[in-house]
């Protein structure tokens, strides 16, 4: 029986090895972490991250075929291929900080895979890593080895949070890089046949090594730049009169561009895009190409132009003043179907009102208040300048309180913040919610989710983003 270790219980390393284990009986698949909780809760009836359709894919092999553990390193020696699906977040400190990717977690990984390993394995790059990340793991694994043979592989995993069940079980394409050695094209090989078990042959992709790492932060990159480059049109049309949504129609329309990913928001967030445009910043920084970096640059100043944009609107629309006012904020998770709030605009949003000495009643159905509050109190990381962490506005716990109902949140409020797309906002009752409001009642569409006529009917003043203001 082959078996199969994954090295971190994430976001990805778990829906991912759960789909394996689901398409492939015949595989042992264990799941380790060094984050003990995290493990206790893959082995009970709350899973540690929401994801539609996980709970019946876990429920299915899990104890079968499909095991989490925290003994990493027995898990990790009787393995005949290791994934490594740790978190390589923006580094902090030091070289790079603020833009480098945060090697650390992958380098104890790939230590420990030497130090414990008795028979040869294939090591998968499940992790988003720099581009030349498995030249440096090679050199850790062989310097370290005693006789015995490791060959690396990149497998960058394409799944978007909200639909990963989705995205794994009908992947737009798998991606494989490997050394163009016997040993390389043997282990894409390998690897292979484990995806062909439901992925059709054609959506299987081998590439050289360092085309599979970049693609991934290329991938990335183009995404957001789309997110910023619709953002950027809102903006025109907020000052114009043109309305983005027809925009977006209008040019989605030619086949040359297509319709996906035109959604004007108040931004993009989750814990890839800004943190892999970085580390595409800091590469062509490094590799003498500072006009290249200066391009992707511009698609994260978008975005935090876009933030901040939105909180002057909130403000300025509320007669130039949010100071004491009752702001119902609902979502804080960085898109809908997901309880992650790595990186959300919410979190610049709520310190951008609270800077003003607004009152923030926060709901979201999969955010816990924990979560929230430990998010507001984190000190935003100024990349521009990587020796400062920006000033933090004042936060008391009169300002902030986080409720289980969207119509808990909104009573007497002033104005409304949607910073998420759950489908719940779309369906209020919003008569009601009218009805409960303090006048003028406001509400600020940071997702363009609502029915701007409709409201308007009711009485609300309406701000979406990119739209025609109200008069
Ligand atoms: P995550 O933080 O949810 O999970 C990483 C896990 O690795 C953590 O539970 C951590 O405890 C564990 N870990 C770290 N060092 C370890 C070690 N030495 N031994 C055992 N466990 C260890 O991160 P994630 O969202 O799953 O992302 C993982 C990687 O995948 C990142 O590189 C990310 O960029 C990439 N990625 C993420 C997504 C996404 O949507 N989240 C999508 C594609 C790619």
């Amino acid at each position: 029986m082959v078996k199969i270790c994954c090295i971190g219980a994430g976001y990805v390393g778990g829906p991912t090895m759960a789909v394996i284990a689901l398409k492939c009986p015949e595989i042992e698949v264990v799941v380790v972490d060094i984050a003990a909780p995290r493990i206790n809760a893959w082995n009970s009836d709350h899973l540690p991250i929401y994801e539609p359709g996980l709970d019946d894919v876990v429920k299915q092999c899990r104890g079968k075929n499909l095991f989490f553990s925290t003994d990493v390193e027995k898990h990790v020696a009787e393995a005949d291929i290791v994934f490594v699906s740790v978190n390589t977040p923006t580094k902090t400190q030091g070289l790079g900080a603020g833009k480098a990717a945060d090697l650390t977690y992958w380098e104890s990984a790939a230590r420990m895979i030497a130090d414990v390993s008795k028979s040869d394995k294939i090591v998968v790059e499940k992790s988003t890593v720099p581009v030349k990340t498995a030249e440096a793991i090679e050199r850790i694994l062989t310097h370290n080895r005693k006789g015995i043979n490791f060959t690396i592989l990149s497998n960058p995993e394409f799944l978007a949070e909200g639909t990963a069940i989705a995205d794994l079980f009908k992947p737009d394409r798998v991606l494989i890089g490997g050394r163009e050695t016997p040993e390389g094209q043997k282990a894409i090989h390998s690897l292979k046949s484990v995806y062909a078990h439901w992925v059709p042959e054609d959506r299987i992709l081998c590439t050289n090594l360092w085309s599979a790492e970049l693609s991934k932060l290329a991938a990335n990159a183009f995404l957001a730049q789309r997110i910023s480059s619709v953002n950027a049109m809102s903006a025109l049309c907020e000052a114009t009169g043109a309305d983005v949504s027809q925009v977006s129609h209008s040019i989605g329309t030619d086949s040359r561009i297509g319709p996906k990913f035109l959604n004007a928001s108040v931004g993009f967030g989750g814990s890839c895009f800004q943190k892999d445009i970085l580390n595409l910043v800091y590469i062509c920084e490094c590799n003498g190409l500072p006009e290249v970096a200066n391009y992707w640059k511009q698609v994260i100043k978008v975005n935090d132009y876009q933030k901040m944009r939105f909180v002057n609107r909130v403000v300025s629309s509320m007669f130039n003043t949010v100071s004491g006012k009752k702001i119902a904020v609902l979502g804080f998770a960085f898109k809908k179907d997901t309880g992650d709030t790595r990186e959300t605009p919410a979190i610049d949003v709520c310190k951008g009102l609270l800077g003003d000495k607004a009152k923030l009643s926060i709901y979201d159905p999969q955010v816990t208040e924990d979560q929230i509050m430990r998010d507001l109190a984190m000190k935003k990381f100024d990349w521009d300048h990587p020796a400062h962490l920006q000033p933090l506005s004042p936060t008391s716990n009169k300002q902030v309180s986080v409720v289980w109902d969207a119509y808990e949140a909104i009573k007497d409020a002033h104005g409304i913040c949607v910073m998420t797309e759950w489908d719940e906002f779309k369906n209020l009752d919003y008569q009601k919610v009218y009805d409960s409001m303090q006048k003028p009642a406001f509400i600020f569409d940071g997702r363009n989710v609502v029915d701007v006529n409709k409201l308007r009917e009711i009485g609300f003043i309406v701000y979406s983003i990119g739209k025609p203001l109200d008069s």
